[in-house]
């Protein structure tokens, strides 16, 4: 008989507490876990699936558009957000549900509660202070939205709430330039709301490749949404109908909806952690070891509450390692290296390996590769966008070090480019990789010109007198 209720306890049913849990599971320990709000997490419920239906549902105006030039007439399109809403929520269960049956397939004791630690191997489990021990404990409890301290910032949402927006607003105004930000100002746009972008920096999606920030804003332009940057709120005031915003310079907005997207923090507040001996960093994420181990021995943690790489497959590939280094005899370490992502914009970027920037900083000789063209889709369709592809080359060894896309698909492309670069493959290889055609990806392989950057213009000479001698 063991000495613990259970041998493994995970804190959060999210992407990388249900995979920990399951896979544990599978080899074999005893595995509770416990789920304050909804089975699948952050990703699932209020995250990247129920977003990425959003941006297919706000895409459609594109298509609408674009059919004029094949030859189809379209009555005006209309569009209805509940029926958009009701759906997605119905995906939403769905979801959850193969969550939670996932687990009880697995023999996972599941608990409908919050848990918190009362020491290194004791669990309280609300409701009812329920006291429950384990061997070892995942903490897998995500993060949350985090909003400035604006005054008046209660009248604004989150990523949270635009989820459950009752009515469409007719303008909005929505704060940030990372992931979520661009990502919902393109959907609102493209389900017609009036969107205005407000960064504090000088330009958007910082730490991307400069040329795809720069063309990314380029076509957010084209598309009117309204990128302000160097600019922040001072003060949001609700109106009768709409919030009155004053920015910090001075100037005012209307508008129907604010929304901050300034980044997430991970929930590690009132867990006990520190009572734990959990050691925190600065952002209060916990700081764990290349197994996921914590700084107290039967603690592990995963996923973003370790703020290492947000992304959900990396929470799913950090919850699989854990189980199998603790619970399958397989001490297995996450490569956090050559994570691809994307952000679903409209157009889309689809990004793997080093931005030019520090591609220059680790390789001495580095070559780039690049095209801008306007995809032949647009050449009836007449739709003013232009596809951006560049790849970056170790100059010493000819390897891939870096690729990055803007346009349509360039999430789908970029994922088959990431196993070629995982697999060391160098220039050569996508040259000598048969082209398929007609495709956008076909440009990867076709690449054959370095680019080389514009000599700068040598400063003006005053021009001589022509001598009335000299050769013409
Ligand atoms: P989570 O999925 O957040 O799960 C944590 C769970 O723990 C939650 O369900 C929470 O309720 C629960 N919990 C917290 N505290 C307790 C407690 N004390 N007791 C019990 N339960 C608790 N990533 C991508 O890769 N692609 C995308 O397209 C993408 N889009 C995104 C869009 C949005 C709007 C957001 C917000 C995120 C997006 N992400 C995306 C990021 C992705 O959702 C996260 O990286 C991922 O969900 C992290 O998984 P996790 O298991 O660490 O945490
Ligand atoms: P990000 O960290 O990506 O972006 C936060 C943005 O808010 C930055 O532009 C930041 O500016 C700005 N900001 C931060 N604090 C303030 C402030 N006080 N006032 C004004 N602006 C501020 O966070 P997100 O919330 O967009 O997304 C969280 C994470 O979720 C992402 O980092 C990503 O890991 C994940 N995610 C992934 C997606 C995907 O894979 N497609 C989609 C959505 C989320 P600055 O740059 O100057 O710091």
């Amino acid at each position: 008989m063991s000495e613990f209720d259970f041998d493994l306890f995970v804190i959060g049913g999210g992407s990388g507490g249900v995979r920990a849990a399951r896979i544990a599971a599978g080899h074999g320990a005893k595995v509770a876990i416990a789920e304050e709000y909804r089975f699948g997490g952050t990703c699932v419920i209020r995250g990247c699936v129920p977003k990425k239906l959003l941006v297919y549902a706000s895409r459609f105006r594109d298509d609408f558009e674009d059919a004029a030039g094949f030859g189809w007439s379209v009555s005006p399109p209309s569009f209805d957000w509940p029926t958009l809403i009701a759906n997605k929520d119905a995906e939403n269960a769905r979801l959850e549900g193969l969550y939670r049956s996932g687990l009880e397939r697995a023999g996972v004791t599941i608990m409908q509660a919050r848990a918190e630690l009362a020491d290194a191997h004791t669990l309280t489990v609300q409701p009812g202070d329920r006291k429950v021990t384990a061997r070892t404990v995942l903490v897998a409890t995500g993060g949350h939205p985090v909003v400035p301290d604006v005054p008046g910032a209660g009248h604004a949402i989150t990523s949270n709430e635009a989820f459950h927006l009752e009515a469409l607003p007719k303008s909005i105004l929505i704060v940030g330039g990372g992931y979520i930000a661009v990502e919902f100002a393109c959907i609102f746009n493209g389900l017609g709301v009036d969107t205005t972008l407000l960064y504090r920096g000088p330009k958007i999606l910082r730490g991307f490749d400069e040329e795809l920030r720069d063309h990314l804003t380029e076509e957010l332009f084209k598309r009117r949404i309204d990128v302000v940057c160097n600019a922040e709120i001072a003060t949001i005031d609700k109106g009768w109908t709409h919030l009155n915003v004053t920015l910090k310079d001075g100037s005012t907005v209307e508008t129907g909806k604010v929304m901050y997207a300034t980044g997430r923090v991970p929930n590690t507040k009132g867990l006990g952690l520190e009572t734990a001996g959990v050691k925190l960093g600065d952002k209060g994420e916990i700081v764990v070891d290349a197994h996921s181990r914590s700084s107290a021995e039967s603690i592990y943690a995963v996923g973003d509450v370790t703020n290492r790489v947000n992304l959900t497959p990396v929470a799913i590939r950090e919850g699989h390692a854990f189980a199998d280094t603790v619970f399958g005899n397989k001490p297995t370490a996450v490569d956090h290296e050559l994570v691809p992502t994307a952000v679903f914009s409209t157009p889309e970027i689809g990004t793997v390996g080093l931005p030019e920037t520090l591609a220059r900083e680790r390789y001495p000789i580095l070559d780039v590769y690049k095209a801008r063209f306007k995809p032949l889709k647009h050449t009836l369709s007449e739709r003013d966008e232009r596809m951006f592809m560049k790849l970056l080359v170790d100059g010493d060894t000819d390897r891939v070090v870096g690729c990055h896309i803007l346009g349509a698909d360039a999430a789908e492309i970029v994922q088959m480019a990431a196993i070629a670069m995982r697999l060391g493959a160098k220039k050569a290889d996508f040259d000598a990789t048969m082209a398929l055609h007609p495709s956008a990806s076909e440009e990867l392989v076709t690449m054959r010109e370095k680019w080389v950057p514009p000599v700068k213009a040598a400063p003006a000479k005053a021009k001589r007198k022509k001598s009335p001698d000299a050769a013409s």
